[in-house]
């Protein structure tokens, strides 16, 4: 069942303690109705994009009540903070490195050094986060590879029963996505046309590039052209069986003469597999490492739902390869 809240005071505080418990709440925003969980836990997140059927798990954008609350998780630069006094609250999102003390969980920034911030316009919007007082990430509320939801009507006709509830503050005044820049390197990057104009931006950024100039413009530094995590180790796939030299990444019944193992979800559950993802790369990246192993072994998973995200991931860990950010499966990237 999905709960329909109005945006009132005793409604808000609902959809913040659901929030708080684990659970999905779509909630309106300046640009599109925003499908929100707790970005600081993983279980949450999973259900994100269980819930959205994404194929891949890309980052989240981390919402924030206040410049204050989100430059708590964030390196912020003179640069940032300037853009955060001409444009937040509003349809900015900065990429900023992450803070060591930060609590984001890994499935919201996709193990990412960064973290992509934002500090939404919209009453309704701020007195939900200010009440969850957690940053809550947050992809447009609609299935992956439709249209972005502008109402909370649209949200409910294609997400009802999927999510715990949606908090209906109206139609969303912008209607376009939020521009995305990165400002994690050297120079300003444009990751995503959105609702503020680029001209707007470099008012105030001077030149801001676009992020075909990764791999072409600088001079590069693998770690920085890398935008998701790839272990040190090599990934071996849909591993039947294992040998001394290799960690196993495992999922269900482990696997005979397995000596380092991480098993993503015992009893065979793709969400908990997803929300464990990334802690099991990096434990048998760095303890396998430590170990002097070789290889990290990886056992299939089945190709549905979140099986498709995992394996995409997977597949990614395997075949490591510089890719800029901000790809992105839904419609929405595509046509704005
Ligand atoms: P959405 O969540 O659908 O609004 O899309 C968020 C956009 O921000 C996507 O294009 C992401 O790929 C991009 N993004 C989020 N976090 C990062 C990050 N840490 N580095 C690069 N791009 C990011
Ligand atoms: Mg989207």
């Amino acid at each position: 069942m999905t709960e329909i809240l109005k945006a009132d005071p005793d409604s808000i505080a609902r959809a913040a303690s659901l929030l708080l418990e684990g659970k999905l709440v779509a909630f309106g925003t300046e640009t599109v109705y925003g499908l929100g969980a707790l970005a600081t836990s993983n279980a949450a997140v999973a259900h994100i994009f269980a819930a959205k059927n994404r194929p891949r798990f890309n980052p989240l954008i981390s919402h924030f009540a206040s410049a204050k609350a989100a430059f708590d998780h964030v390196e912020a630069n003179e640069l940032a903070s300037r853009l955060a006094e001409a444009f937040w609250p509003g349809p900015l999102t900065m990429i900023l490195p992450r803070k060591s003390g930060s609590t984001i969980c890994d499935l919201a920034t996709a193990g990412l050094p960064t973290i992509a911030v934002r500090v939404p316009r919209g009453k309704t919007a701020l007195a939900l986060l200010q009440a969850v007082g957690q940053p809550v990430a947050a992809p447009s509320a609609n299935p992956s590879g439709r249209v972005s939801p502008s109402d909370a009507f649209h949200v409910l006709r294609n997400m009802h029963g999927r999510i715990d509830a949606i908090l209906d503050s109206g139609p969303c005044s912008v209607g376009l996505e939020s521009t995305v820049i990165d400002l994690s390197r050297e120079v300003p990057f444009l990751l995503r046309p959105g609702g503020i104009t680029l001209e707007k931006l470099e008012a105030i950024c001077g030149t801001i590039r676009n992020p075909d100039d990764y791999a072409t413009k600088l001079p590069s530094s693998p770690g920085m052209l890398a935008s998701h995590y790839a272990p040190g180790l090599p990934v071996r796939l849909s591993a039947e069986s294992v040998d001394e030299h290799e960690a196993l990444l495992a999922f269900g019944p482990t696997l005979p003469g397995a000596g380092l193992v991480y098993n993503l979800s015992e009893r065979g559950d793709l969400e908990e597999a997803a929300s464990r993802l990334f802690a099991g790369l990096r434990f048998l990246d760095g303890e396998g490492q430590r170990r002097g192993l070789k290889t990290i072994a990886a056992m299939a998973v089945p190709r549905q739902g979140l099986g498709l995200a995992i394996m995409d991931r997977l597949r990614r860990a395997a075949s490591p390869r510089p890719m800029a950010g901000g790809d992105d499966d839904d419609l929405e990237s595509m046509i704005g």
